[in-house]
C-alpha cells in the first residue's frame, strides 16, 4: 500500500510569489497531496545568478511555507556544492521515500522546455509530473513532449496515488500571469506589489531593502510571464 503522494516544487524563488503558491495549493487540494516541499535552487544551471543570496531566498520561502498548511521547506539543493539538477533531487527523494508517490510540480513553461533539462527522459522514472497552466505559454507541444503526454498523460487524480511515478497530470488551475522577473521589476520601480506575494514576504523584502534599484536588478525589464529557459 502506497502512502499519499507528496508534491515537490523547485524554483529560484527570487522572490517566491503567488504564481508559485496558488498552483501548488490547488494541486495539493485537487490531488490530495500529503505535503508540498518547496526546494529552492542553489546554483540554477540554465540562468543568471539570482539577485538575492541563498539565505534571503530561503528566508522568504520559509515565511511563505509557514502560513500554508502542508507546506515544508527542503534545503537540500542549497547545501549541495554542484548544480541543482532536478534528476539528482528526485533520485535522492525516491531513496528516502520508497513508498510515497512523488509529484514534481512545474509550470507550462517548464514542460515546454523539458528536453533541455539534464536527463529529462528519466524524470518520470522517479516522479509524476504535475503541470500548471501559465499565461504566455500555450500548450502547443513540440513532438517529443506530445509523445511524452500520449504515453504518460492521465486525467485521473487517483492514478497519481496508485503508482510511485510515471504519470503526467495537466492541472486546470487559475492561470496567474506573474513571474519573479516582473515582480522584481515592480519592486525596483517602487510600485505597489500587494496581493502578488505573501504579505510576510513583502515585509521581509521591505525590511531587508531587497530589489530596490534597477542597477541592483539587471534582469528587470518588460513584464514577461516566463522570460528565461526552464528549470534544470
Ligand atoms: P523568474 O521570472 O525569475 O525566471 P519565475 O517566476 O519563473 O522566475 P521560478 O522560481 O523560476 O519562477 O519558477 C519555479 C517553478 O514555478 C517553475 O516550474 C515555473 O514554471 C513555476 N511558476 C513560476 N511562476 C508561475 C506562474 N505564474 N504560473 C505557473 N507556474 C509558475
Amino acid at each position: 500500500m502506497l502512502k499519499p503522494p507528496v508534491g515537490i516544487l523547485g524554483g529560484t524563488f527570487d522572490p517566491v510569489h503567488i504564481g508559485h503558491l496558488r498552483p501548488a495549493i490547488e494541486a495539493r487540494d485537487a490531488l490530495g497531496l500529503a505535503e508540498i516541499r518547496l526546494i529552492p535552487n542553489h546554483i540554477p544551471p540554465h540562468r543568471a545568478n539570482p539577485l538575492c543570496s541563498s539565505e534571503q531566498r530561503l528566508a522568504m520561502v520559509r515565511l511563505a511555507a509557514a502560513e500554508n498548511p502542508g507546506f515544508v521547506v527542503d534545503e537540500r539543493e542549497l547545501k549541495r556544492d554542484k548544480p541543482s539538477w532536478t534528476i539528482d533531487t528526485l533520485i535522492e527523494l525516491r531513496g528516502e521515500l520508497p513508498d510515497t508517490p512523488l509529484c514534481f510540480l512545474m509550470g507550462m513553461d517548464s514542460l515546454l522546455t523539458l528536453p533541455s533539462w539534464h536527463r529529462w527522459q528519466e524524470l518520470l522514472d522517479y516522479a509524476h509530473l504535475v503541470v500548471s497552466l501559465r499565461p504566455g505559454w500555450q500548450p502547443d507541444y513540440p513532438a517529443d513532449i506530445a509523445g511524452l503526454l500520449a504515453r504518460h498523460g492521465t486525467r485521473r487524480a487517483e492514478d497519481l496515488h496508485l503508482k510511485l511515478s510515471g504519470h503526467i497530470w495537466l492541472a486546470d488551475n487559475l492561470p496567474i500571469a506573474l513571474s519573479a522577473t516582473r515582480l522584481r521589476d515592480l519592486l525596483a520601480r517602487g510600485q505597489d506589489t500587494r496581493y502578488l506575494l505573501p504579505a510576510c514576504v513583502a515585509h521581509y523584502i521591505e525590511q531587508e531593502g531587497l530589489y530596490r534599484t534597477v542597477a541592483e536588478n539587471p534582469q528587470a525589464g518588460p513584464a514577461q510571464p516566463g522570460g528565461k529557459p526552464g528549470h534544470p
